[in-house]
């Protein structure tokens, strides 16, 4: 069994599920354990500076093995799993082999991962799949990402043939509770750049990502006996109802894909004395995402005028930001990873996150962070894969990454 694989069946075994609800940093014991035991594991594998902080974040460094001028490049995984799904007692399963036929993932449970649902599951005819029993999820998000970095970081050091300057490593916590950088030290890490080992199929690079906003909205009616509520009464809900009715119909997410952008109403309660809703507002162009928010305050502009000044109170919060605005500064981070995929025969496909990531706050606290692919298929549920040679692809884009640096210094 190649080392990626066995690193990877090993983590998955620890319990690190995250909790939203927790006041602690990280989140949960379980990561503080993993944490320790993966320092552990990066010591004895000689690297240098290895730490586990006060606040559970995991780094190490991989000296420069030359002289020569070459940037400080960051690879980054988390150690969490989503509190979506249960991520204790992971048994996974491996599928030698796989005939293309739907895989049985626990037969007294009746629990299938079908070909009719994930049609991608025909892409790894012949190949090797790792799978859950189908009671809890797998955590190839993100333990690949930290089975392929640290696999990477072990060649690099067996072939002191391969030029690289510093390479630095950090697995953080509470990633999928997204407070995975909250107190990430970014001028400590010290990196030029870095990448996040986070993403999905074999071959994606993820550098785009939505502009996000909040918006708050609260409605204040007049509540009159209906008997007697003419041309009185102001019902706070038809008002909210009246003002999603303005919003386009088609830019809500059941509508949209791919660089489409929506608003989507989360939350909605009311009585007729008082309504709030809560809406998401996402785009990835940043003209786009400024007009929506432009859009939402004329409508309630217009509802106040109609109904009277204060009968409507918006709040709107920007919440994160496209990387892409930074690492168009810093494009070589992208080119470079994508030459070495093809150098390995891998195509790269660049694909949008529809939602935010660690790297883009990264990104926005000064470290251009886009993120590299796993292997993984159907993170945070039961129905989690992840094919062994997509594993052992990661992990040689990471040391082509970093012997290109090198060459290029
Ligand atoms: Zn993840």
């Amino acid at each position: 069994m190649s080392k990626v694989v066995e690193r990877f069946l090993k983590y998955v075994k620890y319990h690190t599920t995250s909790d939203e609800n927790s006041n602690t940093f990280p989140s949960t014991e379980g990561q503080l354990i993993f944490a320790r035991e993966l320092a552990k594991e990066l010591k004895e594998l000689g690297l240098s500076e290895v730490e586990v902080d006060e606040n559970g974040y995991v780094t190490a460094l991989l000296p420069a093995n030359t002289d020569k001028k070459i940037p400080t490049i960051g690879f980054i995984a988390h150690m969490d799993t989503s509190p979506d799904m249960c991520g204790k007692d992971v048994k996974p399963q491996i599928i030698e082999n796989y005939d293309g036929n739907d895989i049985v993932l626990n037969k007294e449970k009746g629990i299938i991962l079908s070909t009719s649902e994930f049609p991608e599951l025909k892409n790894y005819i012949g190949k090797t799949l790792i799978t859950t029993d189908g009671t809890t999820l797998l955590g190839a998000d993100d333990k690949a990402g930290i089975a392929e970095i640290i696999t990477a970081i072990e060649y690099l050091i067996n072939h002191p043939e391969i030029e690289h300057g510093n390479v630095k490593i950090a697995f953080t916590p509470d990633e999928e509770i997204g407070r995975g950088v909250d107190k990430f030290n970014v001028k400590k890490f010290a990196c030029d750049f870095a990448y996040t080992v986070d993403g999905g199929e074999l071959g994606t690079i993820e550098y785009e990502n939505f502009n996000a906003a909040s918006a708050k909205i609260k409605i204040h009616g007049r509540n009159v006996h209906p008997g007697t509520a003419k041309g009185k009464m102001k019902n706070s809900i038809l008002i909210g109802i009246e003002l999603q009715n303005m919003l386009p119909e088609l830019e809500r997410p059941e509508h949209t894909e791919g660089y489409q952008g929506f608003y989507h109403l989360n939350n909605f309660q009311g009585t007729v004395e008082e309504t709030s809703m809560y809406y998401i507002i996402r785009d990835f162009d940043k003209q786009a995402f400024s007009d929506k928010k432009e859009y939402i305050k004329s409508i309630v502009e217009a509802l106040n005028k109609k109904y009277g000044e204060g009968t409507v109170e918006l709040e709107l919060k920007d919440q994160y930001y496209n990387m892409r605005e930074v690492i168009e500064k810093h494009m070589h981070i992208v080119e470079t990873a994508m030459e070495a995929m093809r150098s390995l025969g891998i195509e790269p496909k660049v694909v949008p996150i529809r939602g935010g990531t660690d790297g883009a706050r990264l990104s926005f606290m000064g470290l251009p962070t886009p993120n590299l692919f796993t292997g993984g298929h159907n993170f945070h549920g039961k129905y989690e894969f992840i094919p062994i040679h997509a594993m052992e692809k990661a992990v040689e884009v990471i040391v082509k990454i970093v012997e290109l640096y090198g060459k290029k210094g």
